[in-house]
């Protein structure tokens, strides 16, 4: 099993005046080997930790003494340093299974691991979970974690998972709960197969079986050009209407019986189906806000100055971390997204940088088709004539490929040579990965125009157009 590799150490830390530097490889930490972050991070916890420790083939040991539950001080290249669990399933409506050729590596590593669900909100199937698994789950409080549901019926999830495992597998998510473990769900609908009578049943049958689930995100499938799957095909604008008719009135019943509305549709169907988002009221806190549900009406009210902070910012375990590892060389499509890979675009929030702000010009805000039907009737409520909303097609994928998130670097290039220069761009940060990379692997410097990076939320957008009215 490869060892936790330091890669930084934070200046005047424990780690740093204990002389560890990056390079380092932990072989053990307290006599333990320790599996991952979550692991490294209850060991480290100690006041007095021996780190047998890899330096340039040499082996030494170094002693850290600490206050209790002090951070360390290093960051470490990795959040699993033995392999990650990878997913037997073969879905159709798999996104990885749809991307093209010559991609970064890292996007086609399909995960079904849990540890990635307490990380970083991926969703497992628990189609790979195990006894062992359960223990440590519970007995670390792993909690929340993400479980693909999309159908209740064993036989249909099966199917629908390609893995006759898909049908027992729920019984993990039973023990979970039972423990005392808090479980958020996600349904992908695909038309023609888990929608109608089949959602209807997987509705009653979270109401029968898992009605303590946390929350259950139900979202559409997304289809790339380079889908194969012949049964795969976007929703109709009546399929989408259905849906939404459907799901709010399970939300009705499950506010009657649970005392909440449960599930939660994501913003796409609303569009797909031309009704007007819920209130904000409806949204029960926007739990979801990281799988698309609610950003729509949370960006209104940023940008309208009804909320005074920005909705989904990271929290949970990394909040506790000292460095938190990069997730970038193992997740799928986003760093912040969802390995599971069939979702609808997750939220990054990148810090803001300005390349090379033109006084008093024109504004364009670039946005994804989706975003772009979102953000423009705010836009036009302003009245300013100096702010345009640019909506970019995404052909590098297509299909049904409008959100944000998934604006690739080409698209970019090809809608900003047209645009004129010396204006203003304002792009969202939520198109780059950590490590400011486009999907395609492109970088904003590649880009015919300079743009700004903005975080993805109303009041960044708000603030952003504001310091251009006083240019
Ligand atoms: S959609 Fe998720 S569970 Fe299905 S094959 Fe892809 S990664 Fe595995």
């Amino acid at each position: 099993m490869p060892a936790p590799l330091i890669v930084a150490v934070a200046p005047g830390s424990p780690a740093a005046l204990a002389g560890l530097t990056p390079g380092d490889e932990v072989a053990r930490l307290n006599g333990q080997v320790p599996r991952d972050v979550i692991e490294w991070k209850l060991l480290t916890d100690e006041p007095e930790l021996e780190l047998d420790v890899r330096r340039g083939g040499m082996e030494l040991v170094v002693d850290v003494s600490k206050r209790d539950g002090e951070p360390l001080g290093v960051e470490v290249q990795s959040a699993v340093f033995d392999r990650v669990r990878t997913c037997d399933n073969h879905c159709e409506f798999c996104f990885i299974y749809q991307l093209p050729k010559g991609m970064r590596r890292s996007l086609y590593l399909k995960d079904d691991d849990y540890r990635l669900s307490f990380l970083y909100g991926n969703f497992t199937t628990l189609t790979r979970f195990t006894e062992a698994d359960l223990e440590r789950v519970v007995t670390e409080r792993l909690s929340p974690l993400n479980v693909s549901i999309h159908a209740t019926d064993p036989e249909i999830r099966s199917r629908m998972l390609r893995n006759p495992r898909g049908g027992m597998s729920l019984r993990w998510l039973r023990a979970l709960l039972d423990h005392g473990i808090e479980v958020r769900g996600q349904i992908v609908v695909c038309p023609g197969v888990n929608d109608g009578a089949v959602l209807d049943d997987t509705m009653a049958g979270i109401l029968d079986r898992f009605p303590d689930l946390a929350s259950v995100a139900v979202v559409p499938l997304g289809l790339s050009k380079f889908n194969t799957e012949s049964a795969m095909r976007l929703h109709t604008a009546a399929e989408a209407m259905s849906v939404v008719a459907a799901v709010e009135d399970w939300q009705d019943v499950f506010a009657s019986v649970l005392g909440r509305r449960l599930v939660h549709l994501a913003d796409e169907y609303y569009l797909m189906a031309g009704r007007p988002f819920p209130p904000a009221a409806a949204y029960d806190g926007f739990t979801m806000h990281e799988d698309g549900i609610g950003m729509a009406r949370t960006f209104e009210l940023e940008f309208l100055g009804e909320s005074a902070a920005a909705t989904g910012t990271r929290s949970g375990f990394f909040a506790a971390v000292d460095l938190p590892a990069n997730p970038a060389a193992y997740t799928g499509l986003r760093a912040t997204g969802h390995g599971c890979s069939n979702d609808g675009g997750g939220v990054d929030r990148a810090a803001p940088v300005t390349l090379g702000p033109a006084r008093g010009a024109p504004i364009g805000v670039l946005s994804g088709e989706m975003g772009a039907r979102v953000i423009g009737p705010l836009i036009d409520q302003l009245g300013r004539g100096d702010v345009r909303v640019i909506a970019v097609r995404n052909e590098f994928f297509g299909g049904n490929t409008a959100v944000t998130g998934l604006l690739t670097g080409a698209d970019l290039c090809r809608v900003l040579a047209q645009e004129p220069p010396r204006h203003r761009y304002l792009l969202p940060g939520v198109c780059l990965s950590d490590d400011q990379r486009f999907l395609d692997g492109l970088t904003v410097a590649d880009l015919p125009r300079p743009v700004e990076i903005v975080a993805t939320d109303g009041l960044a957008l708000r603030a952003a157009l504001r310091e251009g009215a006083r240019r």
